[in-house]
């Protein structure tokens, strides 16, 4: 098979074989194939210093037959319209398999945010919701942090809806994975990373691992790898390798996350760790441990790549981690994918969570938040592990089975306007 590499042309391919396997019409098959909408929008910000620049920005709502387009910002300097149309489909599969009452959306802003001034970043934040505003709203898309924006990133957002409609937004929720003084969720922040743990728990029940011995292998150190890397390390497993996009370090002894994690937040990137050997990005995807998470950005894992892998679980933290030529042969390899509209759907669960909380203006506790989280999580891994056995599909044809049987479902039962 040829090696098909970008995010929209593996949601594509995902989507088309699901599509044959549910007896999905063409007719259908070609609405769930495009997004309802895709606006690309030129920025010219001023940044603090005077200069003028100018940023690409896209937002993208796949699907909102079961409610409005949800999913994150993501800001980096190479994203795309196809990156931000593939990760919008995921979304509408994710939303819809997690059982949320949510369609799928993304947007991008095509900036490097690594070393930018906090004063910089908000001055290209608040020029892109101005720019987005007509498209943002509580029943019309509601974005979230994603790869390269975070809750400070959010809080702009939410103070600069309100100042264009002169009124404190307090009716309904416009942007989840905000600063909780401002109505976001305790929580949040953890959850994607905390739900891949969980599900990574689920899988090691059922294949008779002991996480207490297991090894396990991050790539990714931002808010999903570090924080999945924690919660495993305190279920008492063994982190032998982490990464990020300046490098890796590995350990066969277990590295200490949190005085990896002190390091990272001094020094900003975790290549000069001293306390381990330094390693590629590649060694920590293929070394010697019984899960791996790439928890980093997406098709990191290629065929070549998968050959070499040595884990018995890989759970994808990352939105779209594997190609799909590498997906075959980790198929043949019988290696035990938790996939990514399952594994890192713990984010919107959560943003659900959120913006259920807006409405009725009140907090809830982390310990209720957690314990919604891990029961939500493993209700839905025994869903598709089940679907799995029962119907000998993989975990990742399985997952995608239940999501697009749902979204087709509800595309049916609403019609199309003429
Ligand atoms: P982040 O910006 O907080 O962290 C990304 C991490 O990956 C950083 O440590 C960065 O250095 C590293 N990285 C980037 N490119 C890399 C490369 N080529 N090789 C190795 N490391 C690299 O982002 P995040 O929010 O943790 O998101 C990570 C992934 O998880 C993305 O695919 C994102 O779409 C997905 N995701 C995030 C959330 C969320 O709630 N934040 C929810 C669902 C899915």
């Amino acid at each position: 098979m040829k090696n098909v590499c970008s995010i929209l042309q593996t949601a594509k391919l995902n989507l088309e074989q699901t599509a044959v396997r549910l007896k999905v019409s063409d007719h259908i098959l070609n609405r769930l194939l495009e997004p309802k909408e895709k606006i690309e929008l030129t920025l010219n910000p001023t940044l603090s210093d005077g200069r003028h620049i100018q940023v690409k920005t896209y937002i993208v709502k796949h699907r909102d037959s079961l409610g409005p387009a949800k999913g994150g910002i993501r800001m980096s300097a190479s994203v795309t319209i196809d990156d931000i149309q593939g990760l919008a489909m995921e979304m509408t599969w994710k939303t819809a398999l997690i059982g949320v009452p949510f369609g799928g959306g993304k947007s991008g802003i095509q900036f490097d945010p690594v070393g930018i001034s906090q004063e910089d970043k908000e001055i290209i934040i608040r020029s892109f919701t101005r720019g987005a505003m007509r498209h943002i709203g509580p029943e019309i898309y509601v974005p979230a942090p994603d790869m390269g924006t975070n809750e400070a990133d959010m809080g702009h957002i939410r103070d600069c809806l309100a100042y264009s409609r002169g009124q404190s937004i307090t009716n309904g929720c416009y942007v989840t994975g905000k600063p909780i003084i401002l109505g976001g969720i305790v929580g949040r922040k953890e959850a994607t990373g905390r739900g891949v743990a969980y599900t990574v728990l689920a899988a090691c029940k059922k294949l008779g691992i002991d996480i207490k011995k297991a090894r396990v292998a991050v790539q990714g150190f931002g808010n999903v790898g570090s924080i999945a890397a924690m919660e495993l390390s305190e279920f008492g497993a063994k982190i032998v390798a982490v990464s990020d996009v300046t490098g890796g370090i590995k350990d066969e002894h277990g590295i200490d996350m949190k005085h990896l994690a002190g390091y990272v937040k001094e020094c900003g990137q975790i290549c000069g760790y001293p306390v381990a050997k330094e390693c590629t990005n590649d060694d920590v995807l293929t070394c010697d441990c019984d899960i791996l998470v790439p928890a980093a950005t997406q098709s990191v894992i290629t065929s070549d790549i998968a050959k070499n892998i040595k884990a018995k679980i890989i759970a994808e933290g990352a939105n779209s981690p594997t190609t799909p030529d590498a997906d075959e042969i980790l198929a043949q390899k019988n290696i035990f994918i938790i996939p990514d509209i399952l594994c890192n759907a713990g984010g919107v669960f959560v943003s659900y969570l959120e913006y259920t909380q807006e409405t009725q203006r009140e907090q809830m506790t982390l310990e209720q938040v957690n314990k919604r989280l891990n029961e939500r999580m493993n209700n839905r891994f025994e869903q598709v592990f089940d679907y799995s056995q029962k119907n000998k599909l993989t975990m990742r044809q399985a997952a995608m089975d239940i999501a697009v049987g749902r979204v087709v479902e509800a595309t049916q039962a609403l019609g199309a306007l003429p």
